[in-house]
């Protein structure tokens, strides 16, 4: 099947779809949207109202946001695929639980597969954990890495920097370096997976044994 085909069935698939519980808060389901040979995809946590409403990904507070930040980068979002981890609005905007990620996750890799970009960017954590499970947002933001052969770039969520005036400039300073991780997608490191314990944050009982 043609790549455009592919998306149309699998959005189709996704306004159908009853695999997890999100089913039922769902009034329309946001499978994504931009062009089927986009070079940029973007993949964010998940619909809120308005994309509910809608039926499309990024058309609240933050993805006016996020249309700023793209054209402060010479970018439409026309030019790039936008989509999220789960295609059906948690209710309350809560964050998507572990079963809804992974009942959601096969619309997700059919897309990527289908559309094949150059390169993913992640907007916030739960994006991010799909392929970087252990990586802290605080850190890895901004860094390119590859990971199962594609050129991932963790990025804060658009929405965090609008809640969190002190995250802007750092959200603007990783989008301007988006076409330089473009250009050197061939030359990026493999990512590694840090080990899954924090040192950062020893729990108090740990620390009294000193
Ligand atoms: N936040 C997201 O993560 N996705 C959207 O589609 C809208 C807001
Ligand atoms: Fe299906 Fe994904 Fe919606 Fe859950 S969130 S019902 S898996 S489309």
């Amino acid at each position: 099947m043609e790549p455009l085909e592919l998306l149309l069935k699998i959005a189709d698939e996704t306004r159908n779809c009853t695999k997890c519980g999100l089913q039922f808060s769902r009034k329309n389901a946001v499978p994504g949207a931009g062009p089927h040979d986009a070079d940029i995809m973007f993949i964010g946590e998940g619909p809120g109202f308005h994309e509910n409403e809608q039926g499309l990904p990024f058309v609240g507070a933050a993805g006016k946001f996020l249309d700023e930040l793209l054209e402060g980068i010479g970018l439409h979002r026309d030019e790039v695929f936008i989509t999220n981890v789960v295609k059906c609005r948690p209710p309350s905007n809560r964050d998507p639980m572990a079963e809804e990620l992974a009942a959601c996750n096969g619309y997700l890799e059919r897309q990527i597969q289908a559309i094949n970009p150059k390169v993913i960017v992640t907007l916030g954590r739960f994006s991010m954990q799909k392929y970087m499970p252990n990586a802290k947002i605080s850190q890895a933001h901004g860094q390119g890495l590859r990971v199962k052969g594609r050129l991932v770039v963790p990025f804060y969520h658009p929405a965090a920097a609008l809640h969190q005036p002190s995250l802007r400039s750092s959200v603007e300073a990783d989008f301007a370096k988006l076409p330089e991780w473009i250009k050197k997608a061939g030359d990026v490191p493999e990512y590694e997976e840090p080990p899954s314990g924090d040192e950062d944050e020893q729990a108090p009982e740990q620390l009294s044994l000193f």
